[in-house]
């Protein structure tokens, strides 16, 4: 048609892009800026990333000169304020980042990337007058350090902000930190740790948590130790926390971390997930495109593309994850306009501005919809590539097995649709997220079960129970 700009053409070194092009991607959320961003990263998962990919998923190595590229593009400290010497990105950018990570380059790297975008959500969300955090954040590009978020608790699992084995105490220099954490993303190769436990105070609210930077030398990592079905450089393994830290390092006050969780440690990490898996997905698609394309039946001189069935399975696949990608962006673009583009530096002013918090609801949403539609896309397409797919040669097995890490991760699908749910149907105190509220109507109900017998020796132990602190 006269006059209709030409979509630019995507490249894949010195080829055209063999996945879809950018008329299949929601350009229209993106700045130039943002596009230019795109194709440099693109360039890097072509030269580096994708290559390391390939090779970390055969022999686990961690991925240490893909996180050097993230530098080089000054990603990782890309939430940080200008300030600092970062580029202040929008929850935009950080999609788009995350999604063409995963896509163009390695899942388990974006999934790496995940973790220290977290971590970094939680130290700038109180960098201001602190100076490690802000030296950090000043250093973090330029000699690449990556961070990881040590959260989970081997007795809680995936409920990850509840540590029922962790705890800090004050001493004479700064903060005891003990933290056990069943899985740790970059575990033993992390430059910088952010880890919660209880408070230095704690008296049996699980509510109150505070948050704490560590380095190696005071974490037990475990390099080397990950043997999982997939997001095999991604090196999620235990760590063990047991040190005396200088009082700075206790990232905002005691008892900020359930703050910290709602206003920087979620609304990244649901994100994160969304374009990481939303990105998994579309690199699904692109790769049995590839193989649809190719591979021929001489008998008929049909290409696997050219079976209505191929086309009607793809079609629903596309439709699919456009749908969730779609989503994933609209949530960004809320989060932007709620935060002047990406605003960090409000909380200097208003400690307990929250605007990014309102949002939970949707990013629970954003991450059941991409993790869901990972493991269903994956599946497909490997069907859809057939019995040359099922070969590592075709690339969809590596990601089959990468895309279901999504669905159990922390919140997993199950826990996350359970809280929209509830909240959906009973509001939002009924998500009761460190189980402290009596469900007075399942009480009841097991109490109309017991019989006058059973009720006399439970109000015994009950009596039992009030007298010991008197007698104490
Ligand atoms: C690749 C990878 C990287 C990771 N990286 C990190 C990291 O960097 N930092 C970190 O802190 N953690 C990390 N984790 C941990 C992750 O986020 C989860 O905490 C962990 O996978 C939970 O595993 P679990 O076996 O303890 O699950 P469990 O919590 O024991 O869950 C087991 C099953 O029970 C279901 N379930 C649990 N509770 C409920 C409920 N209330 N209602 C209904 N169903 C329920 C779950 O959906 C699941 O199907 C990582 C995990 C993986 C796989």
């Amino acid at each position: 048609m006269a006059g209709m700009a030409a979509t630019p053409t995507k490249r894949w070194g010195s080829e055209e892009y063999y996945g879809l092009g950018y008329d299949f991607d929601p350009t229209f959320f993106l700045t130039t800026a943002d596009r230019a961003l795109e194709e440099e990263i693109i360039d890097a998962c072509e030269r580096v990333i994708r290559p390391l990919a390939i090779e970390a998923d055969r022999t686990g190595e961690y991925p240490r000169a893909s996180i050097d590229e993230l530098g080089r593009l000054r990603l990782l400290a890309m939430i940080a304020p200008a300030e600092y010497g970062c580029r202040a990105s929008s929850h935009t950018q950080v999609l788009m980042a995350t999604e063409a990570i995963a896509r163009y380059g390695c899942p388990s790297t974006a999934i790496i990337f995940m973790m220290h975008l977290v971590a970094v959500a939680g130290l700038v969300f109180r960098a201001k007058g602190n100076p490690e955090i802000e030296s950090l954040l000043r250093r973090m590009d330029s000699e690449a350090l990556i961070g990881t978020a040590s959260y989970t608790d081997p007795e809680t699992g995936g409920h990850f902000w509840y540590p029922k084995t962790s705890g800090a105490e004050r001493v004479a220099d700064g903060w005891h930190v003990r933290k056990t954490a069943a899985f740790t993303t970059s575990s033993g190769y992390a430059d910088w740790y952010l880890t919660q436990t209880t408070s230095p105070d704690f008296e049996g609210d699980y509510a109150d948590l505070s948050v704490f930077l560590l380095y190696p030398d005071e974490v037990q990592g475990s390099p080397g130790v990950w043997d999982a079905m997939g997001m095999h450089a991604n090196q999620s393994g235990p760590v063990e926390i047991d040190a005396v830290i200088p009082a700075g390092r206790m990232v905002g006050a005691p008892g900020d971390g359930a703050r910290s969780n709602d206003e920087a440690i979620d609304p990244l990490a649901f994100l994160q997930y969304a374009g990481a898996y939303n990105g998994l997905a579309m690199a699904c698609l692109d790769v049995a495109r590839r193989h649809a394309l190719r591979r021929s039946h001489v008998q008929y001189g049909r290409r696997i593309a050219d079976y209505a069935t191929s086309q009607d399975s793809y079609g629903r696949a596309l439709c699919e994850a456009q749908a969730s990608r779609m989503f994933a962006y609209g949530m960004a673009r809320a989060l932007d306009d709620a935060t002047d583009g990406g605003d960090w530096t409000m909380y200097a002013e208003q400690p307990d501005a929250a605007p990014r918090a309102a949002f939970t609801c949707w990013g629970l949403e954003a991450k059941v919809l991409a993790a869901g539609l990972a493991a269903r896309v994956s599946d497909q397409m490997l069907q859809l590539c057939g019995g040359r797919g099922y070969a590592r040669a075709a690339e969809i097995e590596r990601l089959v097995r990468d895309a279901k890490a999504g669905w159990v991760m922390a919140p997993s699908n199950e826990v996350s649709q359970g809280i929209v749910g509830r909240w959906a149907l009973l509001g939002p105190d009924s998500v009761d997220w460190w189980n402290q509220h009596v469900d007075e109507r399942a009480l009841r109900n097991e109490l109309s079960k017991m019989s006058a017998e059973e009720k006399r020796r439970l109000v015994d132990e009950l009596s039992g129970e009030l007298a010991e602190p008197a007698a104490g």
